[in-house]
């Protein structure tokens, strides 16, 4: 097991890229604690499998350096780091049985049989596949292809780092909440360093102690799941991560006040320290907008009751926002009004919250 350290990464499919748009990777630079469980979370496109695929030595990066602990492995071949990567989609061998399959990672490192079949039959018991162990993997469901190939990846007790490239993406909702929390449970017990991928909040925030939000070839946080919630340091974390996700209104900066159609907003960072620069934005997750007496005046545009509670739209003019209403909440019927948390309201510039 190691440390990973991605130190100042930049990479392009291109020969001889010159903008940063010709990056798929814009600038990376992250640190992963040994032992940690961390997932990467972006949208498609955004960079997650270029950067595993950098980790794991299938690609070269066109800047920079990977550490595993002090040692750097850049130009090391992917067999000599010692990963587990696990793929979006099942990568076996269909000739072979499940159990062939399995024990495949292990046998190439002339590992003791008794330890394989030891190793074997945790991993199968493990992800439900023990009554097919003598089947031949060509006759499975995709799930069940899948499910070989996550347990290929888990077999090894040796590696530096397990990886994760969206794992989930072919098998079936139900099955896939048995499977993340059993990948939980796995890390809790073996702890070893694992990195999960996906671009599902749901799965991120409860497989991971951390999570790196990646957008556009960057990282833009990295944090639990509810620094991430509370304290979105770019409005791509807020709009991304939670449901419905963040508010975002724009505003305006005079005398270090923030004001929004002329109204004043207090907000966690606000007066700013420096003078502030570029487009700025008012940013107010629906969870931390309320009722009350003297706040912003509004209009109800929607009402949508989701069970606990209900989504309330309502439009401050052209500019529209969400918050949550508890059942036992009224709904004023007469001009009601809407006030911010200013603890959880935030100023950005630029995308970026304000310091
Ligand atoms: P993600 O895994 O987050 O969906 P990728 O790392 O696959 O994102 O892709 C990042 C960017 O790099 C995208 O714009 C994608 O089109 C581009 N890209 C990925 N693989 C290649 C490739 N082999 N050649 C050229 N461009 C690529
Ligand atoms: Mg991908």
């Amino acid at each position: 097991m190691a440390r990973i350290t991605l130190d100042n990464l930049r990479h392009s499919y291109q020969a001889a890229p010159k903008r940063d748009e010709d990056y798929a990777l814009q600038q990376v630079d992250i640190e992963w604690q040994d032992g940690g469980a961390y997932a990467l979370l972006g949208p498609s496109g955004c960079g997650k499998t270029t950067l595993l695929n950098i980790i794991s030595g299938l690609l070269n990066p066109t800047q920079g350096r990977i550490l595993f602990d002090d040692v750097d492995v850049t130009r090391h071949a992917a067999d000599q780091r010692n990963i587990a990567q696990v793929f979006q989609f099942p990568v076996i061998y269909d000739t072979m049985t499940v159990r062939q399959n399995l024990e495949f990672p292990l046998r190439n490192r002339n590992v003791e049989p008794s330890i394989i079949n030891q190793r074997v039959a945790e991993i199968a018991d493990m992800l439900d596949l023990t009554d097919t162990l003598d089947t031949r993997a060509s006759g499975l469901t995709a799930d069940g292809k899948q499910k070989i190939s996550l347990g290929r990846g888990l077999v090894r007790s040796d590696v530096n780092v397990i990886m994760f490239d969206e794992p989930l993406t072919v098998i079936d909702p139900h099955l896939k909440w048995v499977l993340r929390s059993k990948l939980k449970e796995l890390h809790q017990r073996i702890g070893t360093t694992m990195i999960y991928v996906t671009h599902d909040q749901t799965e991120a925030l409860t497989f991971a102690d951390q999570v790196v939000v990646m957008y556009e070839g960057r990282v833009v946080q990295t944090g639990t799941p509810v620094e991430l919630f509370e304290r979105p340091q770019h409005t791509f974390v807020g709009h991304f991560i939670g449901s419905p996700g963040m508010n975002l209104l724009p505003c305006s900066i005079d005398a270090g006040q923030v004001l929004f159609e002329g109204i004043p907003i207090r907000t966690c960072n606000s007066p700013p320290r420096d003078a502030v620069k570029g487009e700025t934005q008012i940013g107010v997750r629906p969870e931390f907008v309320y009722f009350s007496q003297t706040g912003l005046p509004v209009e109800v545009s929607r009402v949508d009751d989701v069970g606990r509670y209900r989504i309330v739209e309502v439009a401050h003019g052209a500019h529209r926002m969400k918050m949550l209403v508890s059942g036992e909440q009224a709904i004023p019927q007469m001009s009601p009004k809407v006030d911010f948390n200013p603890e959880f309201t935030t100023l950005y510039a630029d995308g970026w919250a304000v310091r």
